[in-house]
C-alpha cells in the first residue's frame, strides 16, 4: 500500500495545507500500519473552501437541475469504476469486512444515481388561492454553501447522502470528513472531482474536528450544517449554526432496541441480533444495543444466540473469510473495553466474548462480541451508546413492560420488533419513540429512497436519504401572483 500524501480540494485544485502539517490514517486491523497521510489544514484552508464554494454558487444555482444531475451521472460512474479499490481502501482504514466495504460503495453509486434522477422531479405545488384571479405556487431555493461533516463509520455512504442532495438542490459544498478515513474520503473526491463540476462547487478539507470542523460551524459564509457524529460534537455545532441563524442537521446516536416476543421466530431474531449487534463490529449508529426477550423463550433464544455467536470469525478486514473486522481504532478498543470492564463491575453477567480473540490483539484492535445478561435499566451498558459489538439481554412478561423499557433511553433512532401478533406490531409501531420502525427486521440498515433519521436525542428530527432531504437543503418561497 502506498503511503503518499493526498491534498485538499479547493476551487478545484488540489492544494496543501497552508499548515505544512499532515497526519496519518492507521490500518486497525495492524497496528502501527500507516494508510496514507492527510492535510492537517487550518482555519485558513477552510476560509479558502468556503470562498470558493461561495464564489461557484451563483454558477451552479443556476444550472438546470437536470443539467445538475449529469454531473452526478458522471461522479456514479468514475465511483462504480473505482468501487474495489475503494472499497478495499476503506477497509484498510476503519476494519469494515472487505463486502460490507464494497456494498457500501456500491450504495454510494445508487446515492448518486437517486439523487441525479431527482432532479427531474417536481420541487414545488400549486396552492388554491380564494382569489379566482391568482396563481399561489411554492418553489424551492437552495441554502447557498453548505458545510459537510460527517464521521468515520460509513465514508463512503453518509458524505454521500450529504453532498449528493446538497448538489441536486442547487448548493455548493465543503466536505471536511473524519481524519481516520480521509484516504477513502479524498478517493470519493476524486471521483467528484473526475465529473467535473465547475470549480469550487465541491470542496474538501481534512483535519481536525476542533480546527476544521468548529471553524465550518462558525463561518459565516456556510448557510447550512449537516453533521453525523457523536451527541457531544453534534450539540456543540448546532449551538454554533444557531448563534449566527444558520440551518443545521444533526444525526448523532441510538441505543437501539430489539424485542423478541414469545411468538417470535427465534431463528430469524437471533439472526437480527446478530447482523444489528456485530455487523460493522456494531460501529453503527442504528446497531441493536439491548435485547428484550419475553421471559418464556428467554432459554432458547439465548442458547441459540450464543451457539451462532460462536461461530463468527473476527479477523483482518481483508481476509474473505472475516466476518467481524477490528474497532475502528485504538480509541474505539478502548472505549469498548472500558464499557465491557464497567458492566462486569456493575454486576453484569459476562454470557459470551468481551476479550481479545486468540493471538490477535497482537496485531490489531480485536474484540470477540460481546453478550451481557442480568443486566439491569441503570447500568451504563444498558443506557450508553457503546459503539462497539456488545448485547446487552434484558427481560419482560407483557409487551407493555417491553416498550417501557425500549423507551428507557434518551435516544429514539432505530427500534425492531419480532413478533406474529399484529396488535403488539401497532402498539410498537404507535407507541416506541424511533425515527425507524422495524418490524421483524433488524434495528440496522434503511432504504437509501426512504426518510431517515430519528427522535429525542439522536437527531435534530429532520430526516436525510430520499425525497425527505429536500427539507433541510432548500429553503421553501410562497409565491402569489396576480394579472
Ligand atoms: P465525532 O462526533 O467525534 O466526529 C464526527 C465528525 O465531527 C468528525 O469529522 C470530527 O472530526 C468532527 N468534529 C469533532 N469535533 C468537532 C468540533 N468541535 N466541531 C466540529 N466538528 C467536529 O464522532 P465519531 O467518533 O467520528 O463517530 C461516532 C459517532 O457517530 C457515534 O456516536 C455514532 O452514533 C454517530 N453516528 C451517527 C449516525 C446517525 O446517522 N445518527 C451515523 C453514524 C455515526
Amino acid at each position: 500500500m502506498s503511503t503518499h500524501t493526498a491534498f485538499n480540494y479547493i476551487g478545484g485544485e488540489w492544494v496543501s495545507s497552508s499548515s505544512g502539517e499532515v497526519e496519518a490514517s492507521l490500518n486497525p486491523s495492524v497496528k502501527g500500519e500507516i494508510v496514507g497521510w492527510v492535510q492537517s489544514s487550518s482555519v485558513d484552508d477552510l476560509n479558502a473552501a468556503a470562498q470558493a464554494a461561495k464564489e461557484a454558487q451563483p454558477i451552479w444555482r443556476k444550472l438546470a437541475a437536470p443539467a445538475r444531475g449529469e454531473y452526478l451521472f458522471k461522479a456514479a460512474a468514475a465511483l462504480e469504476r473505482r468501487l474495489d479499490e475503494i472499497a478495499e481502501t476503506m477497509a484498510r482504514e476503519m476494519g469494515k469486512t472487505l463486502p460490507e466495504a464494497k456494498g457500501e460503495t456500491a450504495r454510494g453509486v445508487a446515492i448518486l444515481r437517486y439523487y441525479a434522477g431527482e432532479g427531474m422531479r417536481k420541487t414545488g405545488d400549486v396552492i388554491p388561492s380564494t382569489d379566482s384571479e391568482a396563481l399561489m405556487l411554492t418553489t424551492r431555493v437552495p441554502l447557498g454553501v453548505v458545510g459537510v461533516i460527517t464521521p468515520w463509520n460509513f465514508p463512503v455512504a453518509i458524505p454521500l447522502w450529504k453532498m449528493a442532495p446538497a448538489l441536486i438542490y442547487g448548493n455548493t459544498v465543503v466536505l471536511k470528513p473524519a481524519t481516520e478515513t480521509a484516504v477513502t474520503a479524498v478517493k470519493l473526491m476524486e471521483c467528484l472531482a473526475e465529473a467535473g463540476f465547475p470549480a469550487g462547487t465541491v470542496n474538501l478539507v481534512t483535519g481536525k474536528g476542533s480546527v476544521v470542523g468548529q471553524a465550518m460551524a462558525e463561518h459565516p459564509f456556510i448557510q447550512g450544517i449537516t453533521f453525523t457524529g457523536s451527541n457531544q460534537t453534534g450539540k456543540r455545532i448546532g449551538m454554533a449554526a444557531l448563534a449566527r441563524g444558520a440551518k443545521y442537521q444533526l444525526e448523532m446516536g441510538g441505543k437501539n432496541p430489539l424485542i423478541v416476543a414469545v411468538d417470535a421466530d427465534l431463528d430469524q431474531a437471533v439472526e437480527a441480533a446478530i447482523n444489528g449487534g456485530f455487523r460493522s463490529t456494531g460501529q453503527k449508529c442504528t446497531a441493536t444495543s439491548r435485547v428484550i426477550i419475553a421471559n418464556d423463550i428467554f432459554e432458547p433464544f439465548v442458547a441459540k444466540l450464543l451457539a451462532r455467536t460462536k461461530e463468527l470469525k473476527v479477523g483482518s478486514a481483508l481476509e474473505p473469510d472475516t466476518w467481524m473486522g477490528p474497532c475502528a481504532s485504538e480509541q474505539q478498543y478502548d472505549n469498548v473495553t472500558s464499557y465491557i470492564r464497567q458492566g462486569v463491575e456493575e454486576g453484569a453477567v459476562l454470557l459470551h466474548g468481551g476479550g481479545q480473540p486468540e493471538g490477535l490483539y497482537q496485531e490489531g484492535y480485536y474484540i470477540e462480541p460481546a453478550i451481557f445478561d442480568q443486566v439491569n435499566a441503570n447500568m451504563a451498558i444498558a443506557r450508553e451508546e457503546i459503539f462497539g459489538p456488545v448485547l446487552a439481554l434484558l427481560r419482560f412478561d407483557t409487551i407493555e413492560e417491553a416498550l417501557s423499557i425500549a423507551n428507557d433511553t434518551e435516544f429514539g433512532l432505530s427500534a425492531s420488533i419480532f413478533t406474529q401478533n399484529i396488535a403488539h406490531m401497532l402498539s410498537f409501531i404507535q407507541d416506541m419513540d424511533a425515527g425507524l420502525i422495524r418490524i421483524n427486521s433488524e434495528s440496522a440498515g434503511v432504504e437509501l429512497q426512504a426518510p431517515f433519521g430519528g427522535m429525542k436525542q439522536s437527531s435534530s428530527h429532520s430526516r436525510e436519504q430520499g425525497q425527505a432531504a429536500i427539507e433541510f437543503f432548500t429553503s421553501i418561497k410562497t409565491v402569489f401572483i396576480k394579472s
